[in-house]
């Protein structure tokens, strides 16, 4: 089934200039970026996207890290793209991530983790609310 995920590429990228390799591998995996733009994200909205980790530890450096350099927000489009987005991303920890992947490829550590994606079909359209209107998708 044709579905929609939201998908971040952090500072950790952004600062290294990876964002055309990074996109390269999403490309390569048959996923189309129907949506995207750097933005700076403020504290306000780090804090917001992330809420749902507020009582973890690393919450303070995680809204610290992604508020500390651009991103590139992107809204990516295929099969199955939530599932699909999540295999080539690789697990959260780049020494666990799969060869291919792009935690494994260019992952710094567990915190700097190159990218985010949705885990469900419902925080996708929460995420994409976030971050795109409807006329900024284009298919
Ligand atoms: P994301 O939500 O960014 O796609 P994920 O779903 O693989 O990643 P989550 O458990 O949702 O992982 O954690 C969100 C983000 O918080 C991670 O991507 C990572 O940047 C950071 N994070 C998670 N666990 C840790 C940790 N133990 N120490 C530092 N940062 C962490
Ligand atoms: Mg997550």
């Amino acid at each position: 089934m044709t579905e929609r995920t939201f998908s971040i590429l952090k500072p950790d990228a952004t600062r290294r200039n990876l964002t055309g390799q990074i996109n390269a591998v999403i490309e390569a995996a048959g996923l189309r970026i129907v949506a995207q733009k750097r933005i700076h994200l403020t504290d306000a909205q780090a804090k917001k996207f992330y809420e749902v980790h507020k009582d973890r530890p690393f919450y303070g450096e995680l809204v610290g890290q992604m508020t500390a350099e651009p991103v590139v927000v992107q809204v990516l489009e295929g099969e199955n793209a939530v599932a699909a987005y999540r295999d080539v991303m690789g697990a959260t920890n780049p020494k666990d991530a799969a060869d291919g992947t792009i935690r494994k490829l260019f992952a710094l550590s567990i915190g700097e983790n190159s990218v985010h994606g949705s885990d469900s079909q419902d925080n996708a359209a929460i995420e994409i609310a976030q971050f795109f209107t409807d006329a900024e998708i284009v298919g």
